[in-house]
């Protein structure tokens, strides 16, 4: 049975985006309305000779503050319940919010290996705002651009390093 890497994060971070480039074909949908995505969506992907199954998140509306918070809080719990390794996507552009606070706070209570990806950070190597996510206390954040493919063999690395 292959590992299972699930991607959660605030809409509109990029996550679909993101599992579209690591799967290598468009089966997530990408929007620019957050919350887009509907359930969970599954796809095999490889890195070098690991093989593992990519899940992307959402179905996340923005009725409000908090029902994004719970939805969010739920969409990390299945997470942790299935996943192997977790990665956390956060928002360059956007900045450190308040919900991404929320989200590691939640997530760094279980002993799921969690890797922490700083998105968008479409300039590399300039890191823009990059630092500011050492204080979600996730370890050292990855940063990408899964716009641009930019820095995704590292996370790749990182990921595979951790099966
Ligand atoms: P999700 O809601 O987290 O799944 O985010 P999506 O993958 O649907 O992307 C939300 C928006 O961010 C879309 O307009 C994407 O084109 C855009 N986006 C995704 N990755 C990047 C990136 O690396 N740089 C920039 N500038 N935009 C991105
Ligand atoms: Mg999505």
């Amino acid at each position: 049975i292959k590992p299972l890497v699930a991607i959660v994060g605030r809409p509109n971070v990029g996550k679909s985006t993101f599992f579209n480039r690591i799967v290598g074909k468009r089966v997530s949908i990408v929007e620019d309305t957050p919350g887009v995505t509907r359930d969970r969506i599954y796809a095999d992907a490889e890195w070098l000779n690991y093989h593992f199954t990519l899940v992307d998140t959402g179905g996340i509306d923005l009725a409000s503050e908090d029902v994004l918070l719970s939805q969010m809080r739920a969409q990390a719990q299945i997470a942790i319940d299935t996943a192997d390794v977790i990665l956390f996507m956060v928002d360059a552009k956007q900045g450190l919010t308040a919900a991404d606070e929320e989200v590691a706070d939640f997530l760094r209570r279980f002993k799921k290996r969690v890797i922490l990806i700083v998105n968008k950070v479409d300039n590399y190597p300039k890191l823009d705002n990059y630092y500011d996510f050492y204080a979600l206390g996730l370890g050292d954040p990855w940063a990408v651009s899964a716009g641009q493919a930019l820095g995704l063999g590292d996370v790749l690395d990182e990921i595979v390093s951790h099966f």
